[in-house]
């Protein structure tokens, strides 16, 4: 890699960053793991368990782990992800992603959205590694999130980095708040999606990238 050159980071990645993270949140929460773990074993009695019987005696440690895991993408920005790898290329193709994971929790129940991204670009003189599509994906995934906002998102980030002819994102996902708990419909799932550019302007070109990600989701 070293004798690769590092491409300069395009001055509006910082831009682009604040401007789609329209949900602010602290770097430095005023809010210390002990009294994240004393809210856990409240909840847990509130349930009407005893948080000191022998298999509960770690889970609120476990609890604010796994929580602070899921919600990583709080603590990173596209600017820190991306490391320069935006490379000046005069490729005009569509870039297609398609069926990247996503595990994501929605912000009204913190329950998990289990599904999956397809992503694709067509560039305008700038490529991105293929790998950081993947981990935009991530650290949109890995907050609080409305799938329809993690859609958003990902193609805003994209849109941003590149400035290419245009992106289409969509997300299928399943939400167990909704599978789970409310109206119990397993089998259910949700799809979103948000094009820009050519694929916004022009029904071929989104109905090319429509056929080439058509499949059956299947996440059970
Ligand atoms: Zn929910």
């Amino acid at each position: 890699m070293s004798n690769i050159p590092t491409p300069k980071v395009p001055a509006d990645l910082v831009l682009a960053d604040s401007a789609i993270a329209a949900i602010k949140t602290q770097s430095n929460p005023p809010v210390s793991d002990a009294e994240m773990m004393q809210a856990v074993r409240t909840l847990l009695i509130g349930l009407g368990e005893d948080p000191d019987r022998e298999g509960l005696l770690d889970t609120p440690k476990r609890v604010v782990k796994a929580l602070k895991f899921l919600t990583q993408g709080y603590n990173q920005s596209l600017d820190e992800l991306l490391n320069g790898a935006v490379f000046h290329e005069n490729a005009n193709e569509m870039v297609l992603i398609r069926d990247i994971d996503l595990f994501s929790s929605c912000e009204h129940h913190i329950l998990p959205i289990i599904g999956r991204a397809h992503v694709a670009y067509i560039p305008d003189g700038k490529v991105i590694g293929l790998s950081k599509i993947a981990r935009i994906c991530d650290m949109y995934s890995r907050r609080l999130q409305v799938q329809e906002r993690l859609t958003a998102q990902i193609a805003d980030a994209i849109q941003g980095l590149l400035k290419p002819q245009g992106v289409a994102v969509v997300v299928e996902a399943t939400h167990m708040c909704m599978v789970m708990r409310g109206v119990q419909k397993p089998g259910s799932w949700t799809a979103t999606s948000a094009m820009k550019g050519v694929f916004a302007e022009d029904p071929k070109t989104r109905q090319e990238f429509m056929s080439l990600i058509r499949h059956s989701p299947n996440f059970h």
